[in-house]
């Protein structure tokens, strides 16, 4: 396979997701950048100023990529048919998340288990919010000067997506076809979490008056595990069962 058709593989399954937006040159930027390295999928949720000429300007010959690019009004709508999520951040949080570093990514990407990947980038003055970063399988950080590590949107962009691109011409993997069961996507993820939430309420053991994170923690867990869809509607199973003991007990 030449190199041409591995990077191919590749850039066709990842999506580069910015959040919230506010300066429409760095959403140009960041399509330069990702058209340096192959990417074409650009997917922008609640940007403030677009399209704007900013933006056109800053693309600098990569507009097709703008024009080409999705819009949406919710994170969640725009992630809803992935099946792997990373979310990236310059800060660490409350609860950690499982971290990887922007090579690891790009290992995971060309290693062919997921067959739509997100990555998704936060605001300029404030990245991604926690209940943004609850929606992610992995977090992404940058390694980065520990007293200035926040980087510039685009140029957050350009680094992982050359990892991306590195990893594409490396590896000889790519050759590889994706074997094993398909993953459960978000929109099934967000279903399995609503049904855990009300069992977990109606057999008494989430209180959603004192929820101490619990619902945070279950995501964590269940993201971290990158169910099947099998084994998704597995665990749908038994949370239906527990449902109808309790009904005629
Ligand atoms: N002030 C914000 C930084 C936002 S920078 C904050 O404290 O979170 C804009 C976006 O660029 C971030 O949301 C993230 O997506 C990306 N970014 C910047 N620096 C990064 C780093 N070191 N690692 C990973 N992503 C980074």
């Amino acid at each position: 396979m030449s190199e041409a058709t591995n990077m191919k593989e590749v850039t066709n399954k990842t999506i580069i997701v910015l959040v919230g937006t506010t300066h429409p040159g760095n959403i140009g930027a960041a399509a330069r950048a990702m058209k340096t390295m192959s990417q074409d999928k650009l997917y922008l949720v609640n940007p403030k100023i677009f399209p704007a000429e900013e933006a056109t300007a800053r693309a600098s010959g990569a507009d097709d990529i703008l024009t080409d690019a999705k819009i949406f009004s919710s994170l969640k709508e725009a992630i809803a048919d992935c099946d792997l999520v990373i979310g990236t951040s310059a800060r660490t949080r409350n609860i950690p998340w499982p971290l990887v570093s922007p090579r690891k990514c790009a290992d995971i990407i060309s290693d062919n288990k997921y067959s739509s990947v997100a990555i998704i980038f936060g605001r300029e003055n404030s990245g991604l919010s926690n209940d943004e970063l609850v929606l992610c399988n992995l977090a992404l950080k940058i390694p980065a000067n520990a007293v200035y590590s926040s980087l510039n949107l685009a140029a957050a962009v350009q680094i992982i997506c050359y990892e991306i691109y590195l990893s594409g011409i490396d590896h000889d993997s790519l050759e590889s076809l994706a074997s094993g069961a398909p993953l459960a996507d978000q929109k099934t993820m967000a279903l399995f979490y609503q049904h855990l939430e009300e069992v977990m309420i109606s057999i008494g053991f989430h209180n959603t008056e004192n929820p101490r994170l619990l619902m945070h923690r279950m995501r964590r867990l269940f993201n971290r595990a990158q169910l099947e869809e099998n084994e998704c509607n597995i665990l749908r199973g038994i949370l239906s069962k527990i449902q109808s003991k309790i009904k005629f007990d």
